[in-house]
């Protein structure tokens, strides 16, 4: 039933960031959680040796995180072969012990705040209110899945039937699952998509990202430590190339990503070329995502939930706002307001709580935006383009005025906000354009006109649609998140349906 997860029940307790005592708490609990930390392929719970490299942080190259031994294709190799044997025992635990054991992972979560909420800072340049909701979100989907899972594994469904039959469906686990996940939620993402395969009773062999494996590592050490299984939860840090290994393997039984819309193109050819079953992939990718302002909606509301979808966290969230389509009579405010409130963005330290935006993930993701922007300072109207502070990985936000929405052919993973006018005659053809680009992941919509509203909302099938407020922050079990097209295979995580796609499923008729 939709009330199974109520928010007021089971999503992760919040800080008051207001309240200095609190606040205090936290400041205190992360300092003392600092201190080196430790990445290496995990197979069967034993750390494997190899050649160790630094682990960077990209507020500052020059502080070192932890240290990182990568996995190789040939560990990789092996990761699935434990896996194989691994599921063959989880898939037998019973669905309340899967249960249980992710809810004391997300106990454990909640208990180590301090150290997962200074990884988050320190290896992924999260400010210390993107790190609080990004734990959060892991606990929730931890506590989510167990709930649903509870439900949906724990027994099987009668279904009616005609006299002398009986009739019922059951979940089953596939097998392996492997888990790539990206550096923007490496701790959410990481474990949403671990928990989750796990509940089904799979084994899971997981592959974060690159630039974010310490805390992908501290994350396993916690759930290995809740009671999954060695056996059934396996980490190949690496990188692209040890992803595609997993993905190429045989025994791979179905694959969760979340990523770039071309990498998951790679993945969905690999498993095409492949013999043997067909096999799964449960793809979560980006966006080009609009926010559509009409002239009835209330200017400074619109820049302020502006500045929050396209700015915060640098720009480097999935549901970001890339295109901001804003009606001709009320433009040149609305801009001109946007431009004010991004001004006061602060950037820096994300350590420090004052911080609005901290760091961009590395040197390669600076270098890309900035060709970027550089491009637009020539070819459209500059509205704002703020300064960049210190020495680490930083982006200041920018608006561009471009001359409509066909001009963003691709997603700025970034602080870059490109706007576009409209007239209200028009704005069937600007929907058109919005369906058009392919991508369906979020879109905004500001509008005090309801019948506007589910105009624009009956015409779209993006994935996550926001009226009159920002478009980010989705939360676990209340805002099922995901988009489909180019932005997907339309699963939906924290959502009644997601974990299905990681089962199959069997239908039993006994003649009685
Ligand atoms: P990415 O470059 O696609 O990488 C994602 C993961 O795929 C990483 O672990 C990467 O490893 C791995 N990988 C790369 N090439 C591979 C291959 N050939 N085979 C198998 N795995 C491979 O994406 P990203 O830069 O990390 O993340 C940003 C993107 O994620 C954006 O497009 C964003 O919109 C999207 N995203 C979507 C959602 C959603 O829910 N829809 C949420 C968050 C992010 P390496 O790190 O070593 O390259």
């Amino acid at each position: 039933p939709a009330d199974l997860f109520a928010p007021e029940r089971i999503n992760s307790a919040g800080v008051e960031f207001g309240d200095r005592a609190s606040l205090e708490r936290l400041t205190d609990a992360v300092a003392a959680a600092r201190g080196p930390a430790e990445a290496a392929p995990v197979i069967d719970g034993a750390a494997q040796a190899g050649t160790a490299r630094d682990g960077l942080s990209p507020s500052d190259a020059r502080t070192i995180v932890g240290t990182v031994v990568e996995a190789t294709p040939d560990t990789a190799a092996s990761a699935m072969l434990a896996a194989r044997k691994g599921a063959l025992a989880w898939g037998k635990v019973p669905a309340e012990q899967r249960a249980a054991a992710l809810e004391r992972a997300a106990d454990a979560m909640e208990a180590s705040r301090g150290r997962l909420i200074h990884l988050l800072q320190a290896e992924a340049g999260k400010t210390l209110d993107d790190a609080v909701a990004e734990l959060r979100e892991a606990v929730d989907f931890c506590r989510y899945y167990a709930a649903q899972g509870r439900r949906l594994f724990g027994a099987p469904q009668s279904l009616p039937g005609p006299t002398g039959e009986s009739n019922r469906l059951s979940l089953r686990s596939r097998g392996v699952f492997v888990a790539i996940s990206p550096w923007n939620f490496p701790l959410a993402i990481f474990v949403g998509q671990v928990a989750a395969a796990l509940m089904a009773g799979n084994a899971v062999v997981a592959k974060p990202a690159e630039q974010t494996p310490l805390i992908a590592a501290e994350a396993v050490r916690l759930l290995h430590r809740a009671g999954i299984a060695p056996g059934a939860l396996h980490l190949v840090p690496g990188d692209g190339a040890v992803g595609a290994a997993l993905v190429a393997h045989r025994d791979v039984a179905g694959v969760v990503f979340t990523g770039s819309t071309e990498v998951a193109r790679h993945i969905n050819r690999a498993l095409a070329a492949k013999d043997g079953p067909i096999v799964p992939l449960i793809a979560e990718t980006g966006g080009i995502n609009a926010m559509l302002v009409d002239a009835t909606a209330l200017p400074e509301q619109v820049a302020d939930d502006v500045v929050t979808s396209a700015f915060r966290s640098a720009g480097q969230r999935c549901s970001a706002l890339r295109l901001l389509l804003v009606q001709e009579d009320v433009a040149d405010t609305v801009i001109r307001m946007v431009a004010g409130a991004a001004r006061e963005l602060r950037l820096g330290d994300p350590r420090d709580p004052a911080t609005h935006i901290g760091p961009v993930i590395d040197a390669e993701a600076r270098a890309r935006l900035d060709r970027h922007g550089a491009a637009l300072r020539r070819s459209a109207k500059t509205h704002y383009a703020g300064e960049v502070p210190g020495e680490g990985h930083f982006v200041a936000p920018q608006i561009y005025e471009i001359a409509g929405p066909e001009a963003l052919t691709e997603e700025v993973f970034g602080p870059i906000l490109h706007v576009a006018r409209f007239h209200a005659a028009d704005l069937d053809r600007v929907l058109d354009a919005i369906e058009a680009s392919g991508y369906g992941l979020t879109l905004g919509v500001h509008s005090r006109i309801d019948a506007t509203v589910e105009r624009v909302v009956s015409r779209l099938s993006t994935g996550n649609v926001y009226v009159n407020r920002n478009m980010i922050g989705a939360v676990v079990g209340v805002q099922p998140f995901g988009g489909h097209g180019l932005s997907g295979t339309g699963p939906k995580a924290g959502g009644p349906h997601y974990l299905t796609r990681f089962a199959t499923e069997q239908t039993v008729t006994i003649n009685t």
